[in-house]
Order: C-alpha cells, then structure tokens, then sequence
C-alpha cells in the first residue's frame, strides 16, 4: 500500500511504479467510464490482494471497423477519483501508441472458445482482448486478475489463455452488479435514453424467467431458450440478437442441460448493443 495513488502512462513509468508494490498484487483491467460493478472488482481485489493496480484503456483492437470505439464513452477525471476512493495503489493510462506502437505485429488468439456467440457476432474481438489481456499481464505481473461475469465469454476465454500460455497468476471471476431493476450495469447503459433504459429491463427479465423454469425442472435447453425470445418479443424497443443455452465450460450449444449451463443472449435496444448472462446449476 502506497500513500497516495499513482497515475503513470508509459511502460518505464510502469515498471518503475510496480516496483514500489507490496505483493500479491491485483490487476482490475477496464475501459473506464467506471460504474459499481468495476468497483466491485477492485473491491474484492483488495480483499485478497496487498496492492491493486487498475487499468483504463479503450482497446482499439477489440473493436469492429462499425462498432462504437470513437463514441465509446470517457471521464477520466470522475474515473480516477472512484479509483482513488475503492484503494487502488496504481493506474496505468497506457495511450494507443504505448501499447501498439508503429510495427505492431504480435497477436493472441485463443482458438475454439472463441468461436460461437460474441466470437461470431464479432470477428477479431476476442483476438483483440487476448492480445491486450496478455499485454496487460506481461506488464504489470500480477498474482491475481479480476473480470466480470457478465462477460462470460470472456471470462473463459481469459481463463483459457491463461492456462495455455502459462501464466503464473490466478483469474478471478466475480459476480455481475446489476442496478435495482435487474439491469446488468454497463458503460453502455449510458447510451440509452429514458425510455430504452425502461425497455433494456427486459433482458433480466427473460433470463430470470427461463431460470425460474430451469429451477422448477425445465431442462430442454430449447425450451429455455424459447422463453428468453419470447419475452424479448414482449417489448417493442427491443431485438434480440441471440439467445444460448451452452454448456458452461465449452460454450457449444446443448439440448438438455445436465451440468452447469451458461444462459446468455444479446439485445439491441436501439443501437445499442447490451448482453447479460445467468448460470444454470
Ligand atoms: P469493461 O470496462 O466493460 O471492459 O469492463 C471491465 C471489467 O469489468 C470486465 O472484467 C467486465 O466483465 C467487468 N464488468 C463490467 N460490468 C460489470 C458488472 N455489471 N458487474 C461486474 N463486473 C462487471
């Protein structure tokens, strides 16, 4: 623990700062724009860790040539306060340059997990999260990461990238912060005008209906899935992209769920893009 935190941007400034920390360390990456639940992953890393470093980098490799990276949206002094205010020892604000300079040409890629779902809806995504995931990794050498379960599919694929490239370090999944309504909080969610963020209800809605009938013995994957459509069906501002009922480690689709089940989906409310998850045990 350091008496005040630390802001830095380059990599020198980095592993200079990183020396100043008592292990274990915890590393919390995010793309800014902070709400509860980023905050509550510093939290648990500060539970369990000595010092915690967060990140905040809109990584452009993550996004598609029609996706929202210029209006992604930003407000890093509110963001550095929140940190400053959860603990964190040290954030590092590395600029596009600093993590792909001219002639970047090195790549992660996860294989097959990164096939179905998020991977099909959005080619060279996780490629990009891989890449800068490992990046932030090798540069900050943290003992434990923390990500969101909200990001399921990330959070495997993170797992899995981990395992396979040998990283000495322990990921750590914590649990989706929702606001009262059930909505799944999101830096996304600030894109939604009133009424849309009245509509962006329903994604919970639909995942907690087709839990409720898992939980009273429902178990056709297909069934639970239908439940999910048609309750996205139910509000007119809303268009479901997917909807899948998976098996919880691989993410391939199942027709009965025996064991743990990942039930996901994605709903455009507008043009905005909004997904959610719920486990089914
Ligand atoms: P992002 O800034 O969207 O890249 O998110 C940074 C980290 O926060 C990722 O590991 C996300 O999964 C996690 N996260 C985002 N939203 C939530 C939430 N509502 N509850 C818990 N973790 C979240």
């Amino acid at each position: 623990m350091t008496e005040s935190m630390m802001i830095v941007t380059t990599l020198e400034e980095l592993f200079h700062a990183r020396r100043l920390l008592d292990g274990p360390l915890g590393l919390v990456p995010t793309m800014g724009y902070l709400h509860d639940g980023h905050i509550s992953l510093v939290e648990q890393a500060k539970s369990e860790c000595q010092s915690v470093i967060a990140t905040i980098f809109v990584n452009p490799t993550q996004f598609g040539p029609s996706e929202d990276l210029s209006k992604y949206p930003r407000n890093l002094e509110r963001d550095l306060h929140l940190l400053e205010a959860a603990g964190v020892d040290l954030v590092w604000l590395p600029t596009p340059e600093v993590m792909y300079p001219a002639g970047y040409q090195t790549w992660v890629d996860v294989e097959t997990l990164t096939k179905p779902l998020e991977g099909a809806m959005r080619p060279g995504h996780f490629r990009g999260v891989t890449t800068i995931v490992a990046k932030l990794f090798n540069a900050t050498r943290p003992d434990k990461a923390y990500f969101g379960q909200k990001d399921a599919q990330q959070a495997a694929v993170i797992r899995q990238m981990t395992r396979d490239l040998s990283y000495p370090l322990e990921i750590v999944i914590c649990p989706t912060l929702r606001e009262a309504d059930g909505l799944a909080m999101s830096s996304r969610n600030s894109y939604l005008s009133l009424e849309q963020r009245q509509a962006a209800t329903v994604l919970y809605r639909a995942l907690s209906a087709a839990k409720k009938a898992f939980d009273g013995g429902e178990k056709d994957a297909e069934q639970l899935r239908q439940i999910v459509k048609d309750v996205i069906a139910s509000e007119p501002l809303a268009q479901l992209q997917y909807v899948s009922c998976a098996d919880y480690d691989a993410l391939t689709e199942l027709e009965t769920v025996s064991g743990k089940a990942l039930l996901s989906l994605v709903v455009f409310v507008g043009k905005t893009r909004l997904i959610d998850n719920l486990i089914l045990a």
